[in-house]
């Protein structure tokens, strides 16, 4: 009782004088210090471990460096945020981690059942109704009663919390602002479960005055609001005006003090385009997103084309572009094919040594990834059915992309890690995804899913690409990734610098 109330007292202070501490520049530069001081402490404990390549090391040791200065800037910058926002990430750190609020308990009984590490988080797509017709999207065909149910969704996250432990829930869509079910929206489902923290991907235009100061009442969901460049090429595939509502959206998030971020969809096209200076300098230190997600287009859903993918030769530019926007501009910024660097490779199925994930749609369709759209269960029957998201991650498909990732990090026994540029089991690795699908008969989540399996020159050009972006990565992997496997020099570096 007294520990809950020094905690409560602490917490408190924490969240009432968060800004003013961040913003003396004495404690400031003390806090600055010991934050880098711990990422560098441990960027030392991985390279005497030795378990990991060098560049590998490397690369978390910069993200890192990037989540401090981003930590610093959205505290101090010129649009610091809410205080609720302080208060609500040290409340979920500090008792859930720290004191044990059940998140660890649930973690240790999960490892205790499964022998492996629950997944980190989950993604789900409450609604696949979107207020916008973008052009290719799978969510322009659909309508407000494809969504999971109150209930539904309100146990998946109940159970997120106490079977897998999760802190930490992403939203994805349709468009997740249009969810309504019972007269309840997102935002009533997002207070209910004030002791987790969500992010969610969206296209930013219903973030109006009242939705932005309620979020920032609330202090526990952030937006990412999806960008496809400037206004020219983001209104032509979003729709006229859809720029200028995202920055009126930006406008009202900076106002009361909602920490946003940006999700920018890569193509061909447009690759350059959203990684130039002036590109990210704008949203970034402009518009103040407090981090960025990069995802390249991805062919699956409706009138899927592997043209608009970038080619193997840009996907390998972006990669690097993408750490020297990391290490010079000091911005949290992954790539999600291009930085398996940071967190060990395909993060699908709920992998088994943690930091994994898996999906549910508007279904309840379970599905290893967003972009591996087959199902192995689903998540109303598997309630129905009085089971719980045990069961779903005994799942054999889930099991079956599980063995090929730990095979695929320790290359089958060789002691090498594989290619972690290239991980990916459906874009890099499609044959193998074929394979496992054919063994498993998942449920493809819809028509363009299945047609995909019988679309044998879809197949042969997923195949393809994987093989292309192999063969141009290995050479860069084994160059600035294993070679001079000299931990010792690293450290040596390290002290002296
Ligand atoms: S399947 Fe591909 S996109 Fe999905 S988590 Fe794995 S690497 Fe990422």
């Amino acid at each position: 009782m007294a520990n809950n109330t020094l905690l409560r007292m602490g917490i408190d202070y924490i969240a009432r004088h968060g800004q003013s501490i961040a913003h003396n520049p004495i404690a400031r530069k003390l806090i600055m210090n010991q934050a880098m001081k711990a990422a560098e402490n441990g960027y030392r404990a991985n390279l005497q471990a030795e378990e990991y390549p060098i560049g590998v090391c490397r690369d978390r040791y910069e993200m890192n460096k990037a989540i401090i200065y981003t930590a610093e800037r959205i505290l101090t910058g010129p649009h610091p945020i809410a205080n609720t926002y302080i208060r609500k990430l040290s409340e979920i750190m500090i008792q859930n981690i720290a004191m044990d609020g059940g998140y660890v308990s649930a973690q240790k009984s999960f490892f205790n059942r499964h022998g492996q590490r629950p997944p980190g988080l989950l993604v789900v797509s409450p609604t696949k109704s979107c207020n916008l017709f973008c052009t290719g999207c799978y969510a322009n065909s659909g309508n407000a009663s494809e969504k999971l149910t109150w209930q539904v969704f309100d146990e998946l996250l109940t159970q997120a919390k106490e079977i897998y432990g999760n802190l930490f829930i992403v939203i994805s869509g349709g468009e997740p602002f249009t969810y309504k079910d019972q007269g309840k929206t997102l935002l009533d489902m997002v207070e209910k479960h004030g002791d987790m923290f969500f992010m969610s991907y969206t296209n930013g235009t219903l973030i109006d005055d009242a939705t932005a100061r309620r979020l920032a009442l609330t202090g526990n969901f952030s937006p990412a609001i999806s960008v496809e460049g400037w206004r020219e090429r983001t209104d032509e595939r979003r729709g006229k005006g859809t720029y200028d509502k995202i920055l009126v959206a930006m406008d009202n998030l900076r106002k009361y003090g909602v920490p946003f971020g940006i999700s920018l969809t890569a193509t061909k096209y447009n690759c350059e385009e959203i990684m130039t200076d002036e590109f990210i300098d704008h949203f970034f230190f402009q518009q103040g997103a407090a981090y960025g997600w990069i995802f390249h287009y991805m062919p699956i859903g409706r009138s899927f084309t592997t043209e608009l993918m970038p080619t193997p030769e840009q996907r390998l530019k972006m990669q690097q572009r993408s750490w020297e926007l990391v290490r010079e501009k000091h911005i949290f910024l992954p790539d999600f094919w291009n930085h398996g660097t940071l967190v060990d490779g395909c993060i699908a199925s709920g992998r088994s040594n943690g930091g994994g994930y898996l999906y549910i749609n508007w279904d309840g369709k379970v599905m290893p990834c967003v972009f591996v759209p087959y199902a192995a269960t689903n998540i109303n029957t598997i309630f129905a059915e009085g089971k719980d998201l045990n069961h779903v991650y005994e799942e054999p498909f889930f099991n079956d992309i599980r063995s090929w990732q730990d095979a695929y990090r320790k290359k089958n026994g060789s002691g090498k890690h594989g290619n972690l540029l290239a991980p990916c089991f459906i874009r890099d690795h499609h044959d193998v995804m074929r394979e496992i699908v054919a063994r498993n008969e998942p449920d493809p989540e819809n028509e363009p899913a299945r047609e995909a399996l019988l679309d044998k020159e879809y197949r042969d050009s997923m195949i393809k690409y994987g093989k292309d972006y192999q063969e141009l990565s290995n050479p860069f992997w084994e160059e600035h990734y294993l070679r001079n496997y000299d931990y010792k020099k690293a450290l040596a570096e390290l002290e002296n610098k």
